[in-house]
């Protein structure tokens, strides 16, 4: 099987509507090419080959019975024919098709209260140990700095489509949870030295602890790989907006089920109500509430296509 991605590629970036006289594009991480895609797959690429180089045979990760990341850790696991565990939270464990693909997957998964998640990590880890095995702990939704590579790497992407189409992305905005693929894109902001705006759309945390989290991931990779860039201008850099979480995680709102009603319909393009539709609804309402006008606009599409199935069963 391949294990990693080719050099140079890239997933395709296309440009979808005028709104406002702005012209908004999409880059399409849905389609990255593993376990249908998105972030957790780009972040979980980076994870794998850290897998690979170790001498690890078990993999450890946690996340709900709805987790993107939990999928495509559980796919790459079955990929290598190594077990993989997860503890997962019993407050969001109903079926989907993400859990029945990790089951399909052979994922080991182990139902606790949320409060005992962790606790439940480490015991795992320390039976597998005192098993002979060697797990690999991955954290929650791809979180660290092999994460936040991910998407330094697909700001580095974003910058080679501007210079191969001379254009130039005023803005950025994209659905932000733990934070990890805002943190890459503003790594990669700063050390490309780029002028325009990256705005992280909140699914679900607020302020200011969410904002917090961003900054943090951005510091921790700053300072692993050697960059010394002052706090002020990091704190500058990271817009994390929190106006359009609704009513949190997997809830949606009419706006946001209209959003994916028009993306499908209209270009073709699966859309959920926890990440992506919300994310580009917030980021409609923004460009209105903020009267921005003849822009180009990137949004970076995150995936969870499986998840628009979930929807889908829902919807009238
Ligand atoms: C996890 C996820 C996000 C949020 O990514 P973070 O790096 O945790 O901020 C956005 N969109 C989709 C589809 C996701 O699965």
């Amino acid at each position: 099987m391949f294990t990693e991605k080719s050099k140079g590629s890239s997933t395709p970036l296309m440009w979808v509507e005028n709104n406002h006289f702005n012209k908004i594009y999409i880059k399409r991480d849905d389609l990255f090419p593993f376990s249908f895609g998105g972030n957790k797959a780009r972040k979980a690429y980076n994870f794998f080959k850290k897998f690979d180089e170790g001498c690890f045979d078990t993999v450890v990760t946690y996340g709900s019975s709805s987790s993107n990341h939990c999928r495509v850790i559980s796919n790459m696991a079955s990929a290598r024919n190594v077990s993989c565990y997860i503890i997962s939270p019993e407050e969001a464990s109903e079926p989907t098709y993400n859990s029945k693909m990790m089951e399909l997957f052979e994922a080991e998964i182990t139902t606790v209260p949320v409060s005992e998640v962790s606790c439940t990590i480490e015991k795992k880890l320390t039976e597998l140990k005192n098993k002979g095995k060697k797990p690999y702990f991955i954290a929650g939704g791809g979180h660290g700095n092999l994460g936040t590579k991910a998407y330094v790497d697909c700001y580095r992407e974003i910058v080679e489509y501007e210079l191969s189409n001379g254009i130039h992305f005023d803005y950025i905005f994209f659905a932000s949870g733990t934070g990890t693929t805002q943190a890459g894109l503003v790594c990669g902001q700063l050390i490309h030295g780029d002028d325009r705006k990256i705005v992280g759309i909140s699914i679900a945390r607020k302020n200011p602890r969410g904002r917090q989290v961003v900054i943090d991931s951005i510091s921790d990779y700053l300072v692993e790989n050697k960059y010394n860039i002052p706090d002020a201008v990091i704190n500058d850099l990271t817009i994390f907006l929190d106006d359009y979480t609704g009513d949190g995680y997997a809830k949606e709102n009419e706006k946001i089920i209209d959003t994916i009603n028009i993306m499908l319909k209209k270009y073709g393009i699966p859309m959920d109500s926890t990440y992506t539709a919300k994310a580009y609804s917030g980021m409609l309402s923004y460009i209105d509430e903020n009267n921005i006008k003849d822009k180009n606009i990137l949004f970076i599409h995150t995936g969870g296509t499986p998840l628009f199935f979930d929807d889908l069963r829902r919807m009238k």
